[in-house]
């Protein structure tokens, strides 16, 4: 299907596709798919406006009603699954399965979100005076922003707008402006499925509840400067979180970060190679190297280095890299020319710090656009040590090794890079893998088994530390980032004693 029956048939009015100043473009043959409208920085304020109004509303709608509309979000996306996975392939140049994955997670989290609209509950806790009781309770917390990267264009919005709307919050979404089609189609779905929640005879959600803006930086900007918006969650690069996290911190409000990442995978003596083969070539290479979670170093123990940089190797060779529509293609493009070029450069940074790269070189596979879409072949590359640009994310098909002797060597190396997002070792050794995953071990948010970095289940809390951001978002408890809490102490004695027996008698 074209971009514009996958549009129609997802509910995008015709009217929103062209004519706007936004160029929405197809990485896979760089063929323009439609002018979309940007908004301005003034659109964005009359946009808050009207979220906090619906805030204001939807915070006194009960949990399990708010909860209702997330199923029928759940419901809807499950009948148009496959249309938006396409316009996923076709806007973000992910492999099928990946496209159709990634609208998984968004069900996912919406049956998560359901369960949870009976669950937000708060703590008892045991008050030191005689009849006093003690409690927590999380309510509303306001108007939740959103801004999303181009990698994962509609599982972090509905990560985030499930929870937040669950939690009775009202939410404005800048998506990236590389993918603003799919972001407009996930707006259409919720819009189908407010239609359904309006129509049942139920509490109705209020106008304005949850509205898109598409546009560049500065309608972001307006976003993380705007004191209406109670948090903001920012997904994407560590350069883009420096930018808004102190605008956010200088007017008190919260932010929610998650940005870039440098995971790395241990392998070590004992390991399973046949599982760390695969599990590697799939976070390294899988989805261009253009996912937050890809991996971008393995440190390897040095008695099976050889053996395994050969197997990576022949798997690297061996990967189909094309349309990501074709079967057998396991790689797709790279978003941009401007990631291109940022790949070409890392490979020559490697070589002159003395790696030996193979692979990296540009690709024309027929039929996708020539000059016009960027390919690249997967990159493997072996490093003497952990030198800079090892330090450094290129969002790019780019895997680093690195050999080591002593397990205490290899943790050093693994916690030695500026980000913290996730992580994996490859070991049969019980007590290497507890260690990797003990207080001494992995300093990243997430720290896995005998499985790569890549990809993560809604069920935990999602997210990574130091430059990564420190943001949680997804399952566990991370809801509680959305509401605001409130210790209740209540009084039903007939005395009046003071905390810590402090005494002050009339
Ligand atoms: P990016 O930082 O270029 O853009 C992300 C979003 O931020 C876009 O919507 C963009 O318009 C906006 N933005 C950029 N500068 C801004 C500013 N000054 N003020 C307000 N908004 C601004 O990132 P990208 O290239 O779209 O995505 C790739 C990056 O995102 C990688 O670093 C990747 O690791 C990261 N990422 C992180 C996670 C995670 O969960 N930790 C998930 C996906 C992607």
């Amino acid at each position: 299907m074209t971009a514009a029956d996958l549009l129609h048939t997802l509910g995008v009015p015709a009217a929103a596709l062209s004519g706007g100043e936004l160029r929405a473009r197809s990485p896979i043959d760089g063929q323009t798919l439609a002018m979309v409208h940007a908004a301005t920085p003034q659109a964005m304020a009359a946009a808050i406006g009207q979220a906090q109004a619906a805030f204001l509303a939807w915070r006194l709608v009960p949990a399990p009603r708010r909860g209702e509309l997330l199923r029928l979000l759940g419901a809807t996306l499950r009948v148009h699954q496959p249309a938006l996975a396409e316009l996923v392939t076709l806007e973000a140049g992910k492999v099928r399965s990946e496209g159709l994955g990634e609208v998984q997670e968004m069900i996912d989290i919406c049956d998560f979100a359901v369960g949870l609209s009976r669950q937000l509950h708060g703590l008892t806790i045991a008050s030191e005076r005689p009849g006093h009781r003690m409690m927590e309770q999380w309510h509303p917390l306001g108007v939740v922003g959103v801004i999303s990267a181009f990698n994962f264009p509609v599982a972090v919005w509905a990560w985030n707008a499930a929870l937040a709307l669950v939690c009775g919050n009202a939410l404005v979404w800048k998506p990236s402006e590389k993918t603003p089609l799919t972001a407009l189609a996930t707006q259409a779905l919720l819009e189908m499925a407010l239609r359904q929640f309006n129509a049942d005879g139920g509490i109705p959600a209020p106008g304005g509840l949850a509205q898109v803006l598409n546009g560049r930086a500065e309608v972001g900007q307006a976003l993380a400067d705007d004191p209406r918006v109670a948090l903001l969650s920012a997904t994407g690069s560590t350069r883009m979180g420096r930018a808004v996290a102190p605008r956010v911190a200088a007017r008190f409000g919260r932010c929610l970060l998650e940005l870039g990442g440098n995971n790395a995978v241990i392998v070590a003596p004992s390991a399973d190679l046949d599982l760390a083969l695969r599990g590697i070539a799939f976070g390294a290479w899988g989805t261009a190297g253009q996912r937050c979670t890809s991996t971008r170093r393995v440190i390897v123990h040095s008695s099976i280095q050889a053996e395994l940089l050969q197997r990576l190797e022949r798997a690297r060779a061996s990967l189909g890299v094309g349309d990501p529509r074709q079967a057998g293609v396991l790689v797709g493009p790279l978003i941009d020319g401007a990631a291109f070029e940022a790949m070409q450069a890392a490979l020559a940074a490697a070589q002159a710090q003395g790696g030996t790269v193979l692979g990296g070189e540009r690709r024309w596979p027929p039929g996708c656009g020539g000059d016009l879409a960027h390919y690249a072949a997967p990159a493997l590359v072996s490093m003497p040590a952990q030198t800079e640009i090892v330090c450094h994310e290129t969002f790019a098909p780019v895997l680093y090794v690195l050999g080591y002797d002593h397990f205490d060597q290899a943790i050093a190396l693994h916690n030695g890079v500026p980000q913290g997002l996730s992580s994996a070792i490859f070991s049969n050794d019980l007590r290497e893998a507890e260690a990797f995953m003990s207080a001494a071990g992995s300093d990243c948010g997430i720290a896995n088994v005998n499985i790569g970095t890549s990809g993560a289940e809604i069920g935990g809390a999602f997210g990574g530390e130091k430059e990564t951001g420190g943001g949680r978002e997804s399952g566990s408890d991370a809801w509680r980032n959305y509401m605001r809490r409130a210790t209740n102490t209540v009084n039903y004695s007939r005395q009046l004693p003071l905390a810590q027996g402090v005494k002050f008698e009339l």
